[in-house]
């Protein structure tokens, strides 16, 4: 009790002293700013004391030190759309709220951008574009998530297998350390080899070593064109192993999602059409070359003859408005599983390419076991598969099953050489499972490196590695800018 009222004593005399070194107006206190900064796209809760907007680069130190002195949590901020509340300022404190800072200058000589944390993907994406540059990561999220949020998550995309993830095309990092010092990791340069790469740790570590002020991004040209194709199976097991056949040949498409036949129904219901006449309720395959157009037609000749051999059904995009209804396919899956259940754990794992097909079995087999809905998609040319085990909150037994079912499939993944995390990373929802991933020797060397540039404990603390169940924590009732689905669902 006097430790509580000590520490709450010292994060107001924190709080009144940051108002004088940075200005009360970089500081929101009323409660609707605190409850938008309190969670991310995983909504839960935990409010903070206060938002903090800097205005400069030396606010940024300044804050940082004084959080260090008077042992006051600082949880930086983006964009909001993380869906593992590592973006959740879980033991309150300070939110460091970047998404001002919006900057991008686009250099299209060398091929880079120079970006400030809060520019947001798509900008980045569409300054580049005007130059006839490319930035790939591709998250869904792009118009809601800034660059320094995936760069402290290294998000992926549906590309990621052609064109990689964030951290391929990062060349350089500014920003300060958890003690308040400015730090410039790498540089504005397409080559660097002095010392250790501070900046590859920094990227994917969750806002826990680190605040990035400034980035340098690798740009490429942009593909000149792109050919849409949609491909139905019977059977999961008949998609991904096609999938394979064309991997194999080689051929490396920029885009391969694989869709489950519980999450074509969801899709099919959702919008009372089959997307197949012929075929309802098929597994899909939804396949994007792109690339030079000379390219794109050999590609093609090799894509149609593989489809006739192993598909029941096809189609292709013969102009960009027949590309998007394609794609409409893959972009109403996620809403549309919300007539299975009212809640989902949404898992983004990893495995093997050889162990595709136990672990579609395996999550038929968690279907039956726990009579819980299992729609699966996935980017399959990098094996990452997006799980979803939906259950309704209220129904206490259900969400009892979730828990349960969520650890068999971790467990699952773990045994088949998998990764419990593909993109999305740990934050509060995937700590449960981290030792699943890592041995002790693995977790000591991580928690030495925290300790070493964090030893106070300040900076995003709770995230990754303390065990937090997040199923037991009712999820806020809000509305975020990215929802599409009812307000009642
Ligand atoms: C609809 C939707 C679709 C999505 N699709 C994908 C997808 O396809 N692929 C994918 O990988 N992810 C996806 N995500 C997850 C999410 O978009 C990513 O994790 C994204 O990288 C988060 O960016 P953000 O700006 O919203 O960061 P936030 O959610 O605000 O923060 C995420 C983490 O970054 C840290 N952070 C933020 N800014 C900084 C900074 N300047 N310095 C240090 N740390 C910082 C935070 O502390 C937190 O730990 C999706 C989310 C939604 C809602």
């Amino acid at each position: 009790m006097k430790a509580k009222k000590k520490d709450r004593t010292q994060r107001e005399k924190a709080l009144s002293l940051l108002k004088r070194k940075i200005g009360a107006e970089a500081i929101r206190t009323d409660s609707k700013s605190l409850f938008e900064a309190s969670l991310d796209n995983a909504r839960l809760s935990f409010l903070p004391d206060a938002v903090i907007f800097p205005r400069k680069e030396e606010d940024v130190g300044a804050l940082l030190k004084l959080a260090n002195r008077h042992r006051v949590p600082v949880t930086p901020r983006g964009g909001g759309t993380a869906t593992t509340g590592a973006a959740s300022p879980v033991q309150g404190g300070w939110v460091l709220d970047l998404t001002y800072w919006r900057s991008v200058k686009i250099d299209a000589e060398s091929g880079m951008a120079t970006v400030q944390p809060g520019a947001r993907i798509a900008t980045i994406q569409r300054a580049a574009e005007r130059k006839g540059w490319f930035y790939p990561p591709d998250p869904s999220s792009i118009k809601y998530a800034t660059i320094g949020g995936t760069i402290a998550t290294n998000a992926g995309g549906m590309s990621g297998a052609k064109y990689g993830v964030t951290r391929d095309y990062i060349f350089g990092l500014e920003g300060f350390l958890p003690t308040g010092e400015k730090v410039r990791w790498a540089a504005g340069l397409k080559k660097f080899a002095s010392g250790y790469n501070m900046r590859d740790l920094w990227i994917g570590s969750e806002g826990t070593l680190g605040v990035i002020t400034k980035a340098v991004l690798k740009l490429i040209p942009k593909p000149q064109a792109r050919w849409t194709f949609l491909a139905a199976f019977p059977k999961e097991v008949q998609a991904l192993r096609a999938a394979r056949k064309l991997l194999k040949v080689p051929l490396m498409p920029a885009i391969l999602e694989f869709l489950d036949r519980q999450t074509v129904q969801c899709l099919e219901n959702y919008t009372a059409k089959p997307v197949f006449k012929a075929a309802p309720n098929s597994s899909l395959l939804l396949i994007e070359l792109d690339g030079h157009e000379a390219q794109i037609a050999e590609e093609k000749e090799v894509v149609m003859q593989w489809a006739y051999e192993h598909a029941s059904h096809f189609r292709e995009a013969t102009s960009l408005e027949e590309a998007e209804e394609l794609w409409a396919v893959r972009r109403v899956c996620s809403q549309a599983m919300f007539q299975m259940g009212d809640a989902k754990l949404n898992e983004d794992i990893v495995v093997p390419m050889q162990s595709y097909i136990p672990l579609i079995n395996h999550t038929l087999k968690l279907k039956r076991d726990f009579g819980l809905a299992t729609p699966t998609f996935g980017h399959i040319a990098d094996g990452n598969f997006h799980v979803h085990i939906m259950f309704n909150r209220g129904d206490k037994k259900q969400a009892r099953q979730a828990e349960k079912a969520i650890h068999a499939l971790m467990q699952k993944v773990v045994s088949l050489g998998g990764a419990i995390s593909g993109e999305h990373g740990i934050g509060l929802a995937k700590t449960p499972f981290l030792r699943l991933q890592h041995n002790r020797a693995e977790i000591n060397t991580m928690l030495a490196i925290k300790k070493a540039l964090d030893p106070n404990y300040i900076l995003n603390p709770g995230k990754i590695f303390d065990p937090y169940q997040v199923w037991k924590k009712e999820p806020a009732k809000v509305r975020l800018p990215w929802d599409h689905r009812p307000k009642s669902s």
